[in-house]
């Protein structure tokens, strides 16, 4: 089971969240956010990206991660430039948006309040970010966004958070895979230049030069 049900309930105060967000925005995805995939499907994934949680007014609205907010524009910026995906994305899910052997998912597939998910809601749906990992034969290497994001994917991957340590631009071997980590590119981490595109640009020059070397 590698997505949750649109009403999955294993998260009370997450699920009451986002009963509470169907109400106020009738209109809006207002559940978990399913990974997404390139075209070919799950079997033609090398490269896996994890985010954080859906944003409130991207993700969460939209029901495609990292879609639908400033995020989002880095992100698809800086996939589009290394040929990882092409396109726009518009309201429509049948828009010209297209990733290029890379997947897009969150460790935690619901909106937290104030973007905070607590250590049990990241725990619980960890069992979907395994169950994803496991999905994909051909993945070779994961980008962490966040420490949040590194820790539970490291945990994922059978690892010990002590023995991969979270760092801007840091990769580690784990589980057969090499595990890239990157500042999160949140609105808050472009605007205070803790993360600027040229260092994001850098993580994803990492990965392409691993990708190639590593051609399966
Ligand atoms: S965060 Fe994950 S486990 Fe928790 S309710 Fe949402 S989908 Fe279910």
């Amino acid at each position: 089971m590698t997505e949750p049900d649109h009403d999955c309930g294993f998260c009370p105060r997450l699920r009451s969240f986002i009963l509470d967000n169907r109400k106020r925005h009738p209109g809006w995805h207002n559940g978990p956010v399913r990974t997404l995939y390139p075209r070919e499907g799950l079997q033609a994934v090398e490269l896996l990206i994890v985010g954080l949680a859906p944003g409130m007014r991207g993700a969460n609205r939209t029901g495609r991660p990292f879609i639908g907010d400033h995020s989002g524009d880095l992100l698809y910026a800086t996939l589009g430039a290394h040929g990882l995906a092409s396109g726009s994305f518009e309201a429509d899910t049948d828009d010209s948006l297209r990733l290029e052997k890379t997947a897009i998912t969150n460790a935690v597939r619901c909106v937290p309040p104030e973007n905070k998910p607590s250590g049990t809601e990241i725990n619980t749906c960890r069992a979907f970010l395994s169950a994803t990992i496991s999905q994909m034969e051909s993945l070779r290497a994961i980008i962490t966004l966040g420490k949040i994001s590194h820790h539970s994917t490291v945990r994922a991957l059978g690892g010990k958070v002590s023995a991969h340590p979270f760092g801007h631009n840091a990769h580690t071997s784990i589980g057969g895979f090499e595990l890239f980590s990157s500042y999160h590119c949140s609105r808050y981490n472009i605007n205070t230049r803790r993360l600027t595109p040229n260092m994001f640009n850098a993580v994803f020059a990492d990965v392409i030069r691993f990708l190639s070397r590593t051609q399966p």
